[in-house]
């Protein structure tokens, strides 16, 4: 380990503000702004390779007294730029204890403040500021905090605590508590209004509930209080809530927090001392202003914990008593120096940026800055105008937005038009349209999103520990809480609509519902609605609306800066993107979207047509070539159909028509009566046709008969869908419409399999030459079984194409069943044996290779051969930039991944050009 304890403070820093990986993303920041000149509290930094080494050894800092003596000297330093001193009552010098990943992990690891507290301490403070009750309440917030994350004290028991003395000031005020809850008694007496006596007496009570919980004193020695809490900081790294975010978020367990210790400064001095939260553009519209929150007299973690509502920054928007509250109004000076300051940070970094500030007695702190989470909305327009600003430049526009994150995007939103009933506005804290059924807890929305029902997650607040159930939910709503609330952030980083701070709900977790006082146009009440548990909602989390029952929606628009930015991402791409569609319909939903022709086009979900169905089980179960062949010539004519509809959409692209490819049974009747009516068309007994569904059964469908092998024993099968192909195309040629028919051929394993194909191919070729004017089509195969991969230099002798299907491909590679994989896979991506669902980012180091060394075979063979991917993996970014390196022609996703896939093809080109 090089060095492991870096100072900042005083317009240096130590260590290089590029290394997040090693600071932190929180300690880079503070670092990058102090080398700015911005006024940051002096502090020191512990780097992640402290935390992995402690980790991994099970160790704490107490084990390692080299390591404490460095902290030390470092520590020194602060104390000398900040002139106090840890645990000196005369000159006290309080710290905070922060958390900091290299990726951002909002709320997830542990911070203390305050640190250096004790009697002595506590009393120092209060006459040097000459305020007890600040000093004493900086005291009592302490150790609740401490003893929560670093001794394991519950915080409910200081609650109690607090509650009594609340209690103890109500009565003195001669109201009457006993019939008041918790959050009805802290409306009452807010903190602000308990005097310096009655929280010395919290105080005391506190160390009491310490002592009675953890049976020793709490601790009095601010190093001992230090020591636990670098600890408690780098084991947050391990807590439940951290390890659940970094799964979801593909975070390798293997980063590690850093530690920083900072000076404190101090938000709740008074009237002139406050503490905010800023972004530097609008997170949820990317509109370019200031937007933030702030609250006067409070400490950092008052904001976002949602226990008084914050108030907004800049006077510009909200009616008068909103503007009159601003930080612009209410401080105007600050406000300046801190507007000039943000736009020097976003300009340094050329990013949107999130900060955290502090306003001590009228001087301004910067605490933290970091690239500010954003919705997919936000982030494309904050790309694009930055790119106009001249601040970056349209290639790294391109780069700087999440494919994954568009997805906001192309999704619909509520049908303007449709009948709805307004229950509530709050908060629009993350956008998007979601409708579910009513559920309170976290757990119970997991239970109810896993048995497959869209649910809203509906909390008092939300808090880390309920972020698997609102991963699980469609969408949130809380009834507190602004917009930079744990709700609100959190919902806004997984893209999920929500309403935050909904004050006109009240939740009863007891009850199980949520009672909502209805206004009228001219605000006045006019109902109140009690809502329960699985009654169906729509949110919509662009407004900020709650509408009762399920509204419906209606598709996104896709221009603006949007279409702006796609121009751009398809200038840079040199992958095609196709998309997936059976059916003229998804074909112009496709081209909507942008695909460059249909990477396949199923035949089989053609034949499930009621219809169709029947024509097809009479060939299925027809024992001679005779009768299979009356029975095709019936789905001839809506076969050609289909392919008339599809080319005349697909007009000038190409469109790669699979071949009938699924196991022949999938077709069969499966019931009796189905049967018997069948029978009874085609003219055979009941018993013949049973017999021979017997007959047809597999042990194992997917290894059996199916894929190129149905043509094989049915040439007419393939022979007939090839007619359709051929003489679609002459129908639609006529038209004028440019046809470009790709012919693709299902689980091949050999040439001589190709070679049969192909001599079918070429005989249904001549029969349509007798009636319809020639068109040209090329002849190809998938690539999705080991065997075909292996052999792909033979196959490439017959096709002119191959098209890798990934998801086949992976399930015979990898010898694992999708259709079963989901009672185990879990366990293997929990304990790490596989990185990634397989059949959803495609497994490079195995399946990966195959598709690799098919390449090179194929293309040793013949150097023109195309190559593309039709498996799910070609709307998956992280696959799609390995299918550029594998230099694939293009990626063949469904129609609503299109523009995620150009976006990361144009990514995928630009981070190979790079390199
Ligand atoms: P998180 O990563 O959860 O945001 P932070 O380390 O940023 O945790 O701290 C939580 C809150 O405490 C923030 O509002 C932050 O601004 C505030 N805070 C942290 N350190 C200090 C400090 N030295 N002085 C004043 N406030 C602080
Ligand atoms: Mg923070
Ligand atoms: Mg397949």
């Amino acid at each position: 380990m090089s060095k492991t304890v870096f100072f900042f403070g005083e317009g240096r820093a130590e260590g290089d503000p590029k290394r997040k990986d090693l600071l932190g993303g929180k300690g880079a920041g503070l670092a990058e702004m102090t080398a700015l000149g911005l006024p940051v509290p002096a502090g020191v930094t512990l780097s992640t390779e402290v935390c992995n080494a402690l980790n991994a050894d099970a160790k704490s800092i107490r084990d390692d007294a080299g390591l404490r003596s460095t902290v030390l000297e470092a520590l020194a330093r602060v104390e000398a730029a900040q002139g106090a001193k840890l645990g000196d009552p005369t000159q006290p010098l309080l710290v905070s204890v922060r958390s900091g990943a290299r990726a951002s992990m909002p709320g997830m690891m542990d911070t203390i403040l305050n640190l250096g507290m004790n009697d002595a301490v506590a009393e120092g403070l209060a006459s040097r500021t000459g305020s007890p009750r600040f000093a004493y309440d900086a005291y009592r917030r302490f150790i609740a905090m401490f003893s929560d994350v670093a001794l394991g004290v519950k915080r409910e028991h200081f609650d109690h605590a607090l509650e009594d003395g609340r209690a103890a000031v109500a009565k003195a005020k001669g109201v009457d508590t006993t019939r008041l809850n918790g959050e009805e008694l802290r409306r009452k007496v807010p903190d602000s209004e308990l005097p310096a006596e009655q929280l010395r007496q919290i105080v005391t009570a506190y160390k009491a509930v310490v002592k009675r919980e953890t049976g020793k004193d709490f601790p009095a020695d601010p190093h001992e209080q230090l020591w636990g809490a670098i600890d408690a900081v780098f084991q947050s790294w391990k807590n439940h809530r951290a390890v659940v975010y970094r799964r979801m978020n593909d975070i390798p367990d293997a980063w590690g927090t850093a530690c920083t210790i900072q000076a404190m400064v101090f938000g709740n001095l008074g009237d002139t001392s406050a503490t905010g939260v800023a972004f530097t553009r609008d997170p949820s519209t990317g509109e370019k202003r200031l937007y933030g929150e702030w609250l006067p007299n409070a400490q950092g973690e008052d904001v976002v914990a949602g226990i008084r509502t914050p108030l907004p920054l800049s006077a510009g928007r909200g009616d008068a008593s909103e503007q009159a509250s601003s930080l612009e109004v209410k401080l105007p000076e600050v406000y300046k120096e801190f507007v000039a300051l943000a736009d020097k940070l976003e300009r340094h970094f050329r990013d949107a940026q999130d900060i955290e500030f502090t306003v001590q007695s009228g001087k301004l702190y910067m605490l933290q800055c970091r690239s500010a989470k954003r919705t997919g909305r936000a982030a494309v327009r904050t790309a694009v105008e930055m790119a106009k600003e001249g601040l970056i430049s349209k290639e790294e526009a391109v780069l700087r937005v999440d494919p994954a994150a568009i997805d906001q995007l192309l999704h619909p939103t509520l049908d303007p038009a449709a009948p709805k009933k307004l229950l509530a506005r709050g908060l629009p804290a993350s956008p998007g349209a979601a409708q579910g059924y009513i559920v309170f807890s976290a757990d119970e929305a997991e239970r109810r999103a896993g048995q497959g029902k869209p649910v809203i997650l509906v909390r008092i607040e939300t808090s880390p520990e309920d972020i698997h159930g609102m991963k699980a939910a469609r969408g949130v709503i809380t009834a507190r809480g602004g917009m930079t609330s744990h709700a609100a952030v959190v919902a806004r980083g997984m893209g999920k609509a929500c309403i935050a701070g909904c004050s006109a709900v009240a939740v009863s977790y007891q009850a199980q519902t949520m009672t909502i006082t209805v206004y009228g146009e001219d605000g006045k009440p006019t109902e109140t609605v009690t809502l329960k548990k699985g009654d169906l909602i729509t949110i919509d989390g662009s407004t900020g609306s709650l509408y009762e029952g399920a509204v419906p929606t209606v598709p996104a628009g896709l221009g603006g800066e949007f279409g702006e930015l796609m121009v751009w991402a398809d200038a840079a791409r040199t992958m095609k993107v196709r998309a997936n569609a059976d059916t003229p319909l998804d074909a112009r939903i496709a081209r909507g979207f942008g695909a460059e022709g249909i990477g396949l086009c199923r035949t089989e979900h053609m034949f499930f047509e009621e219809e169709r169905i029947a024509a097809m089980r009479e060939m299925i179960l027809s024992d001679d070539e005779a009768s299979r062949k009356r029975a095709l010539a019936k789905l001839l004519p809506s076969q050609r159909d289909d392919f008339v509809g599809i080319f005349r959409e697909m007009n000038g692209l190409p469109v790669t028509i699979r071949l009938l490819d699924p196991p022949l049974h999938e077709f069969l009747p499966n019931d009796e009566r189905q049967l018997e009516h069948l029978a009874s068309v085609m003219g055979v007994s009941a018993d013949k046709l049973r017999q021979r569904t017997k007959d047809l059964h597999e042990f194992n469908p997917m290894l059996g008969h199916r894929g190129c092998r149905l043509a094989i024993t049915y040439p007419e099968i393939y022979a007939m869908q090839v007619q359709a192909i051929l003489e679609a195309a002459a129908i639609v040629a006529k038209e004028g419409v440019v046809v470009l028919p790709e012919i693709m051929i299902p689980l091949a394993i050999s040439k001589a399999e190709l070679v049969k194909m192909r001599a079918i191919v070429d005989a249904a070729k001549a029969d349509v030459a007798a009636t319809s004017p020639a068109v040209a089509f090329t002849f190809g195969t998938m690539i999705e079984l080991p065997r075909a991969a292996i052999m792909a230099g033979e196959l490439a002798e017959v096709a002119d194409f191959f098209s890798f299907g990934t998801n086949d491909l992976t399930q015979a590679t990898m010898g694992l069943s999708r259709d079963d994989a989901g009672k185990f896979l879990p366990a293997y991506l929990e304990a790490g044996i596989l990185p990634k669902d397989p059949f959803v980012s495609l497994d490079r180091e195995g399946v990966g290779a195959l598709v690799e060394m098919a390449a090179e075979r194929g293309r040793a063979k013949k150097p023109g051969v195309k190559l593309g991917v039709c498996g799910e993996h070609g709307g998956d970014p992280a696959s799609i930039e390995f299918f550029q390196k594998v230099g694939l022609a293009y990626v063949s996703c469904s129609p609503f991944r299109v523009a995620i896939a150009r976006l990361a093809a144009a990514q995928a080109a630009l981070r190979a050009r790079k390199s």
